[in-house]
């Protein structure tokens, strides 16, 4: 069998459980196949480390405020932001987006929304892509999306929703990100979605270090996820590696 290549579109290897490992796991990765990495940033205090990893021409950056962290959001912030956006033509906006088991009040939703558009209204100037964390706020990613008139795309990452919410997004310009929830046999409503989506629609990815009960997640972890889809599908592991590298190939150059 050809060897096969896949890329982690969703690891945050400048955070502190990987960073100072970011060499290891990058070495360990690339030997079982995953070669390409998007990794994003979730606040300010990020945005170094993940340029400096963005040296290597196997990563590609994102900047952006994570919507956990909302309240952080600075004239600052959004300043470095454009500047770096400005700077570099590779940089996608990330990871941006709404979680609304996580705003616990109207208001606190209020601002997410307000820190999302403000964002997506910076991608939107510089013509980039984004990476959209979204909990149980597919209708209103779509809607904002669509007001804001973003037209640049992206990916959904950690999709958990359901097949619906998967096509709404779908249709509002996005691939959908899948993986590590997939190494939870009881997560139906993913599985389900990754057996029914078109493949052309789907990327692989880990959410490095998180999404693991036990352990420190990683990038290689890719090659595990592909397997579990290709079983949902009934299809071969290749048969995922080959489109969803097509899916990122589209995607990976700007704009
Ligand atoms: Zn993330």
């Amino acid at each position: 069998m050809a060897t096969l290549t896949f890329t982690d579109t969703h690891c945050h290897l400048a955070d502190p459980a990987l960073s100072a490992r970011s060499p290891d796991i990058l070495a360990e990765a690339q030997a079982a196949g995953v070669c390409r990495f998007i990794v994003p940033a979730a606040r300010q205090a990020d945005f170094a480390a993940v340029l400096s990893l963005a040296e290597r021409p196997s990563v590609l950056p994102a900047v952006g405020l994570h919507p956990w962290f909302a309240d952080e959001f600075s004239d600052g912030l959004y300043s470095e932001t454009a500047c770096i956006l400005q700077g570099n033509p590779r940089v996608w906006v990330g990871e941006i987006g709404l979680d609304f088991i996580r705003a616990a009040d109207s208001a606190a939703r209020q601002r997410q929304l307000d820190v999302f558009r403000r964002q997506l209204g910076l991608a939107k100037a510089y013509r980039r892509r984004v990476i959209v964390h979204n909990v149980k706020a597919a209708a209103a990613v779509a809607e904002t999306v669509k007001t804001e008139g973003f037209g640049y795309g992206g990916i959904v990452h950690a999709f958990s929703g359901s097949l619906e919410e998967a096509q709404m997004l779908i249709r509002a310009g996005f691939k959908i990100g899948i993986g590590s929830l997939l190494l939870n046999p009881t997560a139906k409503k993913v599985r389900q979605a990754v057996q029914q989506l078109d493949l052309r629609d789907i990327v692989l990815e880990t959410d490095s270090p998180f999404m693991l009960k036990d352990g420190v997640n990683t990038p290689a972890n890719v090659c595990r996820i592909a397997e579990i889809a290709a079983q949902l599908r009934g299809v071969s592991t290749e048969e995922i590696a080959v489109q969803t590298e097509k899916n990122v190939d589209a995607l990976w150059d700007a704009v």
